[in-house]
């Protein structure tokens, strides 16, 4: 299979000399499952070519953000469109309206939304704005819940229950995470101890409501209703990170998938990215009036960016919305996704080969485990040679998984009934493999 030049090892030794590891973003260095990176040259609908114009089924899309497949006719179309008429201007125009009135629209927990570049950014500007508007300092994350690079968010687990977290990066201070609480996912009893001894210092509770981050793990309905009963209770404030999630799992996001299981569910904050730029640099946060009216210029919690609200990245955006808010759109998703992890869970079943999966809206995950875990510490349980095996399996048979074992995947509307088969197909042959060693 492999060509006697490797094009990707060539670009991976370039890579190499001017960009440290290679690559702009770590994950992207196959450092979990060894090998070299593939090189995208294009791609279209659900999928891309590398640099030996090999072809590969996407379940990546870009992290989360391609829900349509690449290079949607609409969404080409806007973005030229919008690239004529200009790329940035550092002034205002209609289409950050637009934008933010589409959100809100989809999201009843939002009244008002700010529109940045990255997750990371809306992150911690949404937890500036939680200490801000609450006047308290301590934040509470649980751990596998990813949330960007931002220092106070770069931490573990301290030694205890209910202990302050340590760094897990060079370079942030431990005085920068001493206000960080790292809680199990999916703990209830923990998040009560936590909100018992610390509770009136609590600005905020973050979390993702499907954790991505660590693969695939739900929120349970408990813990859920739980934590917005101790924000509630101790006047904290509830932030949704759903940059993975909104206008993912569902158009409404994880939160309106739990008010179906809890009526009258909303967060008080969420952060938004990804799905909402459609592959352009855009995410934001949001929440209601009164907490988001703090921030500058109208209130005291300072918050700026040059390119934030950049006319091509919501031109995409607005595109992307567009085509994902059809009726069916999430149906027909839903049910592809469904087809996929089903196809995949009855191969590893024939095969005999342990297996848990789970999907929500265009997102999955699956384990080489036989029960679905329910926190990062079980998730970690998986055995990653196995997983590096299947991978590599799969990439051989032109099917690109994220290339690590707690990264969850993601379906476009662009895969098709001929997709998901040659993948079933694959996974198959790899879980043989993987039974017989
Ligand atoms: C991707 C992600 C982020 C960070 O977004 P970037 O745009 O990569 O900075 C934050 N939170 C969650 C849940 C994410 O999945």
């Amino acid at each position: 299979m492999k060509p006697s030049t490797d094009l990707n090892d060539t670009l991976m030794a370039r890579a190499r000399q001017v960009i440290p590891g290679g690559v702009n973003s770590p994950v992207r260095a196959f450092r979990a499952v060894g090998g070299t990176p593939r090189f995208v040259q294009r791609a279209e609908g659900p999928y891309f070519w590398d640099a030996n114009h090999q072809r590969y089924i996407d379940y990546i899309g870009s992290w989360g953000p391609m829900i349509l497949g690449h290079g949607h006719p609409a969404v080409l179309e806007a973005v030229h469109q919008a690239a004529n008429e200009g790329f940035s201007f550092g002034a205002p125009t209609e289409r950050e309206i637009e934008l933010a009135e589409a959100i809100i629209a989809l999201y009843p927990s939002l009244e008002m939304v700010r529109l940045v570049s990255s997750g990371t950014e809306a992150g911690m500007s949404a937890i500036r704005l939680a200490r801000g508007a609450t006047g308290r300092d301590k934040i509470i994350k649980f751990e596998g819940c990813y949330h960007g690079h931002a220092d106070a968010l770069l931490v573990k687990a301290g030694s205890g229950l209910a202990t302050f977290g340590n760094p897990t990066s060079a370079g942030v201070p431990p005085e920068v995470v001493q206000h960080t609480l790292v809680l199990e996912y999916n703990h209830v009893a923990q998040l009560e101890e936590a909100f018992a001894q610390h509770g009136a210092d609590v600005a905020c509770v973050i979390l993702e409501p499907i954790a991505g981050n660590m693969n695939f793990v739900r929120a349970s309905t408990e813990f859920t209703r739980r934590a917005r009963e101790l924000c509630t209770q101790h006047g904290a404030l509830l932030i949704y990170d759903e940059v993975m999630t909104g206008c993912r799992v569902a158009l409404g996001g994880a939160q309106s998938v739990y008010a179906k299981l809890i009526p009258g569910f909303e967060p008080d904050l969420t952060v938004l990215g990804k799905v909402i730029g459609g592959g352009m640099p855009l995410a934001a946060f949001g929440g209601k009036r009164a907490v988001m009216e703090q921030l500058a210029p109208l209130g005291p919690v300072y918050q700026a960016g040059t390119l934030s609200g950049n006319p091509v990245a919501t031109a995409c955006g607005l595109a992307t919305l567009r085509e994902i808010s059809r009726p069916g759109f999430f149906d027909a998703l839903s049910s592809k996704t469904r087809q996929l992890v089903d196809g995949l869970q009855g191969a590893a079943d024939a095969e005999g080969v342990a297996f848990s999966s789970d999907c929500e809206g265009g997102m999955f995950g699956f384990f080489l485990l036989p029960e679905l875990p329910r926190n990062y510490s079980q998730v970690m349980k998986s055995d990653s040679a196995r997983f590096n095996t299947l991978f590599h399996g799969l990439l051989e048979r032109g099917v690109y998984i994220a290339p690590a074992l707690y990264e969850a995947g993601f379906v476009s509307a662009a895969h098709g009934p001929d997709d998901i088969a040659q993948t079933v197909g694959a996974a198959r042959e790899v879980f043989r493999t993987l039974a017989a060693g």
